[in-house]
């Protein structure tokens, strides 16, 4: 059965797509949907067939109809991209090309265009001995796949499952629209999603419908570049609603104290003295400069605090504690700097700050002898 599929699902999305016209120029934009010449390219990394080797494989690649329905439109983005800074452009003359006004090795400056955050169902439909291959080749391919330009990596696997189906459009009804956990509260299912749908002659006298559009992405070569026109016809599916995939996982707990809660300010003065304004770990005395509190859980701040949360610190004791608890990843419980075992450890961290600070100091009061 899996064998004689005449249908084969893609589901492109990620962060970033792009599925550019045939324009090789300073600005490159993006069509709405993934071409032809974009899927067919993907395909043929993941066989592992070089650009200059695809024409042979694209005359069965290309008998294959493909279908698109556009799950999540996306947002345009441009992107900023330079080509040849710092090691140059190459002149048609032979050299480098060097900028008049600056004198400096010319950089160009080319604009691509992305979709953000899209979602394509894509179906290809063709004698199932090529879909196979093409199955295959998605399911283990030899280079990685990619979303229209390289630097575009798809967040979800590309296959989607296989079928026999009368066309096109019953293939892309098929599927079930996906929503996100974000979108089951509030935000309506679409009732009907956008297809593009390729055109094919259901006769040799038949003719093509008058809205039918013409897309230049048929590709007959990648290297040299060269593509044919192809009919898709415009047109928007009802289809099911799945529930989602995501499950629903309630946010870490974030520790936070209310420093201007005034509750709080009076346990913080009630420890200060309880230490009798001595820091637990260095027994510093504690002026209003160096004075701190360490929570050592965090399990009722916020203003709940009792005095045995919290332990007085100087700054540079607390500070200290504080990167061996970054480090560690610490949750609600934290750092009681009485405990001995992390005697050593805030020693080390509190010599680390100070090596530091003095080493600050120092490149700060050579800096402008430097310059001299
Ligand atoms: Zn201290």
């Amino acid at each position: 059965m899996a064998g004689t599929a005449n249908t084969l699902f893609l589901r492109l999305e990620g962060p970033l797509q792009a599925w550019g016209d045939t324009s090789k120029f300073v600005i490159r934009r993006t069509m709405e949907a993934p071409t032809k010449s974009g899927i067919l390219g993907l395909i043929c990394a993941a066989m592992g067939v070089r650009r200059l080797d695809a024409r042979q494989h694209l005359k069965d690649l290309n008998k294959l109809a493909m279908g698109v329905r556009i799950d999540r439109p996306g947002a345009r983005w441009w992107d900023y991209h330079t080509v040849g800074a710092g090691y140059g452009l190459l002149k048609a003359e032979g050299g480098i090309k060097i900028t008049g006004t600056t004198k400096t090795i010319e950089t160009l400056v080319s604009r691509r265009e992305y979709l953000c955050d899209a979602s394509f169902l894509v179906a290809l439909r063709g004698q199932s001995e090529t879909i196979q291959h093409v199955k295959t080749a998605l399911e283990d391919p030899k280079w990685p796949p990619f979303l229209g330009r390289k630097s575009c990596v798809p967040s979800v696997p590309i296959m989607a499952g296989q079928g026999n189906f009368p066309g096109l459009k019953e293939a892309l009804q098929y599927i079930p629209w996906q929503p996100r956990l974000v979108e089951v509260d509030g935000v309506s299912p679409p009732g009907e999603l956008p297809c593009l749908i390729e055109w094919q002659a259901p006769s040799d006298d038949a003719i093509a419908p008058s809205d039918a559009e013409v897309w230049y992405d048929v590709p007959i070569s990648f290297d040299p570049s060269v593509h044919w026109p192809r009919l898709i016809v415009r047109t928007s599916l009802k289809v099911h609603v799945d529930s989602p995939t995501q499950q629903h996982t309630p946010p870490a707990p974030r520790p936070q104290a209310a420093y201007e809660d005034s509750v709080y300010k009076q346990r913080q003065a009630e420890r200060w003295q309880h230490d009798q304004h001595l820091c637990v770990f260095c027994k510093a005395p504690l002026t209003p400069h160096t004075r701190t509190v360490q929570h050592i859980t965090y399990r009722r701040a916020g203003g709940g605090e009792t005095m045995d949360d919290l332990r007085s610190l100087c700054r540079l004791c607390h500070d200290a504690v504080t990167m061996i608890e970054y480090g560690l990843g610490m949750g609600l419980d934290r750092i009681n700097p009485e405990e001995p075992r992390w005697r050593d450890e805030i020693i080390k961290k509190r010599k680390e700050i100070i090596d530091f600070r003095s080493l600050e100091t120092r490149r700060r009061r050579l800096s402008p002898e430097e310059v001299e």
